[in-house]
């Protein structure tokens, strides 16, 4: 067996939090923005006494008079995260980071370790977490990827589940749907509709029942509901892991404005992929190379990590000028995004000039999935060529 550990960080900002300042050990607590009102992580002391996310902070204070908010500290969650994941990487080379406090180990290769070799170190690596950051960890080991992330979740905080070989379709048919990664809540609800409780309720479905609802992914879903999945680990220098794309312009560029009108593109493609994937970035960064091949890099970092272009797009212009400092032309620009998050649910549901903000992107991106990219553009695109040589639309004003 081709032995896959997922880890998953319990409550982990507020784990953190507590971490980082004894005070808030042993109490319920949580991080949640004051500024946009919601709880993103509770503690499991906040979670017995009714917190639990996503939820309003004022609602939360109802709830439990006693709680303690403390707003979000996102570069110490990135430090404590790189402190986990170091550790994982003494133990194989072979880590993904799929978000800040989760991610995959493949024990392939590394040595000729026994099913029980490899749980052993596993339960080392645990017990060193708990002593040096003063967190926990859950683990889950199968035979492939989904089956582990969904094995780590199942036995929170601190579990440790290991599904033998040969049981994975048994171990993922007999769960609830909602335990299936990838299904929303909406789409939980809606399929329950149609006479699905548990996940082995999708394959007596089958497919043409199944595609209204699950789409083009119906076909994959299948699959990992029978625990079937062959994908590999992917690392962080593969390309495929970085959410980074590159232009190389048709002619050399000497104009600032359509340079950011190329940036501004990129962002937009970028976040629908991490919309995508339910991800969200901290981090911007931007690349360009001259004519003469010199290239220079530049990153900035949000407070809080983001799905949306509009807050990214007031960094182009400053992060450019910074760069493009040299009277020569541009031949590439880059752009990429680090940091990654895993989405919080609804987190600015009570914002709503951000809920607005997330609405409309949902809507450019169904848009122009159903008609074909760039249908519906924003206003800075006007008066760029059409990339990828598609058809010249009316654009749209957001
Ligand atoms: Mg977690």
């Amino acid at each position: 067996m081709t032995p896959f550990v997922h880890i998953d960080a319990d409550a982990f900002f507020a784990s953190v939090e507590q971490a980082a300042d004894p005070r808030l050990r042993g109490i319920p607590m949580a991080v949640g923005g004051r500024k946009r009102g919601i709880i993103a992580a509770a503690s499991y002391e906040a979670r017995q006494l009714g917190v639990y996310t996503p939820m309003p902070t004022q609602r939360a204070l109802q709830v439990c008079p006693e709680l303690v908010v403390v707003s979000g500290n996102f570069e110490m969650y990135e430090q404590f995260s790189d402190w986990i994941f170091g550790m994982c990487e003494e133990l194989t080379p072979l880590v993904e980071r799929s978000s800040i406090d989760e991610g995959y180990m493949d024990f392939s290769g590394t040595w000729n370790l026994s099913q029980d070799g490899i749980i052993t170190k596993v339960q080392k690596l645990d017990k060193e977490i708990h002593e040096w950051l003063k967190i926990t960890i859950s683990e889950g080991m199968a035979t492939n990827k989904i089956v582990s992330a969904v094995a780590s979740k199942l036995h929170k905080p601190n579990g440790f589940l290991v599904v033998p070989k040969g049981s994975e379709a048994e171990f993922m048919g007999a769960l609830p749907l909602s335990r299936m990664p990838g299904i929303g809540p909406k789409s939980v609800e809606a399929l329950r509709s149609i006479g699905a409780q548990r996940i082995e309720d999708l394959l007596t479905l089958g497919q043409e029942r199944l595609h209204p609802f699950l789409g083009k992914t119906t076909d994959s879903f299948l699959q990992l509901a029978q625990g079937i999945d062959d994908r590999r680990i992917v690392l962080e220098r593969e390309p495929a892991k970085s959410y980074s794309q590159q232009n190389t312009f048709a002619e050399d560029m000497g104009e600032e404005d359509k340079v950011i009108s190329h940036l501004m593109t990129m962002i937009d493609d970028e976040m629908i992929r991490l919309r995508d994937e339910g991800k969200q970035a901290r981090t911007f960064s931007v690349r360009i190379r001259y004519t003469d091949m010199e290239e220079c890099e530049t990153s900035r970092s949000l407070n809080e990590p983001s799905s949306l272009e509009n807050d990214f797009y007031p960094f182009v212009s400053p992060m450019l000028k910074k760069l493009w400092q040299r009277r020569v032309h541009l031949r590439l620009v880059g752009v990429r995004f680090s940091r990654i998050y895993d989405a919080f649910e609804q987190l600015e549901f009570f914002d709503r000039k951000r809920q607005r903000l997330r609405q409309l992107s949902h809507t450019i991106d169904q848009v122009n999935e159903a008609y074909g990219k760039y249908t519906v553009q924003r206003a800075y695109r006007i008066g760029m060529n059409s990339r990828g040589g598609g058809k010249r639309r009316t654009p749209f004003h957001p």
